[in-house]
């Protein structure tokens, strides 16, 4: 939901000189993915949890990445998925040629920065400098902070999220309708 608001604010804020219906399903979907990857590193994150050999799969991953927490949320995996993604784009452009892959790969990075951006007000923190070993979050007290997967989450901060995404879509009607005249 988080991704959802980063990509809102940043499309309304630098929108697109041309947007297709296919290039702006797709950056939705890419966002929402970003959203999600950087828990590839959590063999119980909900991408493991619908695969057939998810337990198995999903740890040997995390141990490939250096467990949780690790490289996918640091700002050298933000890059390194960043080229990777990139380069994945450039390979699926020929079939489809209509989809702009630039603004697709920017719908996926701004769901991989909110992810991280969102981890940092958990009690864990974020090691955005890996390999120095120091773990970011706001508020800087780390009691202030809220737990991972408690009703907090489900209760209170998804809702708000969703209700300022409402909001926030509600204030920008008609430059939302404008950008549906497009298709
Ligand atoms: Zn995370």
């Amino acid at each position: 939901m988080f991704a959802l608001t980063g990509l809102l604010v940043a499309g309304l804020a630098y929108p697109p000189a041309q947007l297709t219906l296919g290039t702006l399903v797709a950056t939705v979907v890419a966002n929402q993915m970003g959203g999600i990857a950087p828990d590839i590193d959590e063999p119980t994150a909900p991408f493991w949890r619908n695969l057939p050999l998810a337990g198995w799969l999903g740890k040997s991953v995390t141990k490939l990445l250096g467990g949780h927490r690790f490289l996918t949320h640091s700002l050298i995996g933000l890059i390194l998925t960043g080229l990777l993604v990139n380069w994945f784009l450039n390979l699926l452009q020929p079939i489809m040629p209509r989809i702009d892959i630039t603004i697709v790969w920017w719908g996926f990075m701004i769901g991989m920065l909110s992810h991280l951006i969102i981890d940092m007000f958990t009690k864990e923190g974020v090691p955005w400098l890996l390999p120095i070993p120091v773990k970011f979050g706001f508020p800087p007290i780390r009691a202030w902070r809220i737990t991972t997967g408690k009703n907090f989450e489900t209760f209170v901060l998804f809702p708000a999220l969703l209700l300022i995404n409402v909001v926030y879509c509600m204030l920008h009607y008609q430059q939302i309708v404008a950008i549906f005249h497009q298709f």
